[in-house]
């Protein structure tokens, strides 16, 4: 009993770390690393670092949300620095979703460049890479 509540516990503790590889205007190579923190109860997803993650990738919590929310088909709600998914997401599953985020919204698809920025411009989206100057349409979340 007293080994397999240990187990959970370090179960509990888990982070996958996520090795983002990355060029960047000011030093060439760069890379980014995310620890996204789970926790988990019987219904819920709640993702305790979401705000930090956010600002390690550079963009606004909001459209990170969005993104989770529309690709997991969970729903769910921001609460501070907190992201709290109705629904279960396992660590892997929300690593690879903030992969597929960050490979859609933050890197240059020209040069692997992170220093970008998405732009509004009516009903359209760019970003904008201010290491090679491209600007590449995204689609709205
Ligand atoms: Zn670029």
């Amino acid at each position: 009993m007293e080994l397999r509540g240990r187990a959970s516990y370090e179960l509990l503790l888990e982070r996958v770390r996520l090795q983002l590889r990355t060029k960047s205007s000011a030093s060439g190579e760069r890379e980014i690393a995310l620890r996204p923190s789970l926790f988990h109860d019987e219904r819920r997803t709640i993702v305790m670092n979401f705000r930090q993650l956010a600002n390690s990738l550079n963009r606004e919590p909001e459209h990170i949300a969005r993104f989770v929310f529309k690709e997991s088909g969970k729903p769910g709600t921001l609460e501070g620095d907190r992201l709290i998914l109705n629904g279960k997401i396992g660590d892997q599953e929300f690593a690879r979703l903030l992969q597929l985020y960050f490979k859609e919204f933050v890197k240059c698809p020209i040069c692997g460049g992170i220093d970008t920025q998405i732009q509004r411009e009516k009903k359209f989206r760019y970003l904008v890479c201010e290491v090679c100057g491209a600007r590449s349409p995204v689609r709205k979340i």
